[in-house]
C-alpha cells in the first residue's frame, strides 16, 4: 500500500462529471485534517497527512465492501501546532481561520449535493482536535448537513466532549465500554488494546506507532538508517503531561522531536494498525448512516 501522493484516490483525481454523479448516487465524504509538523530526525514533516490519507484509502475500500460509496476530500494540512510549536517546520494556523475554512468547504460540498461528511484527524494536539470539532459544528449550523468527527472514546474524553455528542462518530460499543483503545483516529494511541498489558513507556509521536504506519504506507520517505539508531525515549505519563504543555516544554522533554521507540517499528505492525483502524471506522460510519436514515 505504499503511496506518497496525498491526492491519490481523492476528489482531486476525479473529473467534475464523476464527482457530480457520485453526489447523485448518495456517496458519503471522508475528510482528514492533518498538520505539517516536525516528526523527529527520521520521519517527514508531512507524516500527519500521509498517514490519515493511507487510512482513508483503506476506509473507502472497507466501506465499498459494506455497500457504501465514499469519496475522499483532498486533505487539509495547515493545522494547529502547540506541542511542536518550538521546532522548525511546524506551522501554526489560528483556530478561527481553520473553522471558517472548514465551513466554507462544507458549504461548497453541500452545494454539490453531498449530505454526509466524516472528518478524521491526523494529529494529536488537543487544540487541533478541538478546532476540528468546532469546525464541524459550524458546518452543521451553516449547511444542515450530517457532519461528524470520527474519533475514539479516549480522545473525546481528553477533549472534554461528551460521548453522546451529536457531532462525533464513535466505534460501536464505545459508549458502553468507555475508554478502550480503538485506534480509530490517527492522532495518538490512547491506551492499550484488549488483552495487552499497558506499556511501561508512552509512545505518542514519531515513535514505534507512527513509524510503523509510515513504513507500511510511505516507506520511501522514512530515513530508515537513522530510525534504526534512535534510542527509545523511555518517558512516562508524567513526562507526557509536561510535553503536552507544548512549545519549549516539549522541546526540552524531547529534544530530538520524537516521543517513543522508533527503532521498534515494523511495516507489518503498521499495516495491521491501519487495517484494523479502517475496519473499525467503516463499521462506525455504517452504524451512523443506519441510525440516521
Ligand atoms: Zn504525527
Amino acid at each position: 500500500m505504499t503511496q506518497t501522493d496525498i491526492f491519490a484516490d481523492t476528489i482531486a483525481e476525479m473529473t467534475w462529471y464523476e464527482v457530480d454523479q457520485a453526489a447523485k448516487d448518495g456517496a458519503v465524504l471522508l475528510w482528514a485534517f492533518g498538520v505539517i509538523e516536525q516528526h523527529g530526525p527520521h520521519l517527514p514533516t508531512g507524516t500527519d497527512v500521509y498517514i490519515p490519507q493511507a487510512r482513508l484509502r483503506e476506509v473507502k475500500r472497507e466501506l465499498a465492501q459494506r455497500g457504501v460509496k465514499a469519496l475522499i476530500v483532498p486533505p487539509y494540512y495547515w493545522g494547529v501546532n502547540v506541542v511542536s510549536g518550538a521546532f522548525p517546520a511546524s506551522y501554526k494556523v489560528r483556530p478561527e481561520i481553520i473553522r471558517e475554512l472548514m465551513a466554507d468547504v462544507f458549504a461548497s460540498l453541500k452545494g454539490d449535493g453531498f449530505q454526509r461528511v466524516f472528518c478524521f484527524s491526523g494529529h494529536g494536539d488537543a487544540l487541533h482536535n478541538r478546532t476540528i470539532h468546532e469546525g464541524v459544528k459550524l458546518g452543521v449550523e451553516r449547511t444542515g448537513m450530517d457532519i461528524s468527527f470520527v474519533m475514539d472514546a479516549a480522545l473525546a474524553q481528553r477533549l472534554g466532549i461528551p460521548l453522546d455528542d451529536a457531532q462525533i462518530t464513535l466505534p460501536a460499543g464505545a459508549q458502553a465500554e468507555g475508554l478502550k483503545f480503538f485506534q480509530v483516529n490517527t492522532s495518538s494511541p490512547s491506551s492499550p488494546g484488549d488483552g495487552e498489558a499497558p506499556p511501561r513507556y508512552v509512545d505518542v509521536h514519531a515513535g514505534r506507532w507512527e513509524s510503523s504506519m509510515m513504513l507500511a504506507s510511505c516507506a520511501s520517505l522514512v530515513r530508515d538508517d537513522v530510525r534504526r539508531t534512535l534510542k527509545s525515549t523511555d518517558l512516562g505519563p508524567d513526562d507526557l503531561a509536561v510535553w503536552r504543555k507544548g512549545f519549549e516544554h516539549a522541546r526540552r522533554t524531547t529534544p530530538l522531536g520524537y516521543f517513543g521507540d522508533p527503532a521498534a517499528a515494523s511495516a507489518e505492525e503498521g499495516e495491521r494498525t491501519l487495517q484494523s483502524a479502517a475496519a473499525t471506522a467503516a463499521d462506525a460510519i455504517v452504524a451512523r448512516i443506519r441510525d440516521k436514515q
